[in-house]
């Protein structure tokens, strides 16, 4: 029987200034099976999160930031197939990232094969190899694989992002229970994907701040 429940209140940030050098943009799972018509696993809202997403990649592209995307990775037997039935086999159409958000040749793909992105998978080591502090993560799904990873890097103390049009899964509760979730246990920050700025730090700004509190002194 279905219930209906107030999702609790939590903050949509209007904007979020982020520094490019430190941030990494990680894009999960935007692969056929989940977005494109005809797939194994279709999540009716993916698709209209192209857009939002692209924007994002745009973003990370001209800023400079480190881009990631997660690519879900199953081969014969894979118990998650005991779950969800068979979806994501390595090498199929359906494995393949949607042709829209291609990554570059210099972009990190990290296959896995459970929820989270951190797990079984070298993501940390480029993250800190990098320099990152920072993730925005959107892609699908909102509460599976996209929630899991935010959890995984919070857990590791990376800040979490989450532009929300750039999300999506199969119902509004699962939806919003993410998202409450991850403002709420792990300080993370939910926003809009015009939300997001890179922060240029160039050099006459920083003389202009150096000069500010040289002021205030
Ligand atoms: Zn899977």
């Amino acid at each position: 029987m279905a219930r209906t429940v107030e999702v609790p209140e939590y903050e949509v940030h209007e904007e979020i200034r982020v520094d490019p050098r430190r941030t990494a943009l990680v894009i999960v799972d935007m692969q056929n099976d989940f977005v494109k018509e005809g797939g194994a696993l279709v999540i009716p809202d993916a698709e209209a999160t192209i857009p939002a997403i692209r924007r994002l990649l745009t973003l990370a592209r001209e800023s400079g930031m480190k881009i990631v995307f997660t690519q879900d990775t199953h081969g014969e037997d894979d118990p998650e197939w005991g779950i969800w039935g068979e979806h994501a086999r390595e090498g199929s159409w359906g494995w393949h990232i949607v042709e829209e958000l291609a990554p570059r040749e210099d972009e990190l793909v990290i296959r896995k094969v459970r929820y989270d992105g951190f797990y079984g998978t070298h993501l940390e080591h480029f993250l800190r190899l990098w320099g990152v502090d920072t993730l925005i993560i959107c892609g699908t799904v909102a509460n599976i694989c996209v929630h899991y990873t935010a959890a995984s890097a919070a857990l590791r103390w990376f800040d979490v992002i989450i532009p929300r049009d750039a999300t999506s899964a199969l119902d509004p509760f699962d939806l919003e229970s993410s998202l409450r979730q991850t403002a709420f246990l792990f300080s993370g920050r939910i926003t809009e994907s015009d939300g997001i700025r890179a922060r240029k730090m160039d050099v006459g700004l920083y003389r202009s701040k150096l000069e500010e509190a040289v002021e205030d002194r």
